[in-house]
């Protein structure tokens, strides 16, 4: 396994992992701690994100690079699912929660 992005929040975590699987790449989530132990904070409680195969790595870098110049350059912004009410990133083309494809 090896590292592939450190994301800001749990959301921004997910979003990456959402589109590396899209891209058929085996990628997890970690870093991400349940609350709760006695007296005891997380070291790091910022998600990362994690490829499993490291023949994907690369790929999975351009993918994360993509997404990321999307996001920050591209046409159009973030929308929201008229299903569920999440909202996207504007690289995405389907709701990453429910799956419904983007109404605007
Ligand atoms: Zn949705």
């Amino acid at each position: 396994m090896e590292c592939v992005y450190q994301a800001a929040s749990l959301l921004d975590a997910q979003l990456v992992q959402d589109a590396l699987e899209g891209g058929g790449i085996d990628a997890t989530i970690n870093g991400v701690y349940l609350s709760g132990a006695i007296g005891e904070l997380p070291a790091d409680a910022t998600p990362s994100v994690w490829v499993i195969n490291d023949s994907d790595v690369t790929r999975a870098r351009t993918i994360i690079k993509e997404l990321l110049d999307d996001a920050t350059s591209g046409p159009g912004g973030d929308w929201t699912c008229a299903d569920c009410g999440e909202g996207s990133s504007a690289a995405f083309q389907f709701c990453w929660k429910c799956g419904s494809a983007k109404s605007i």
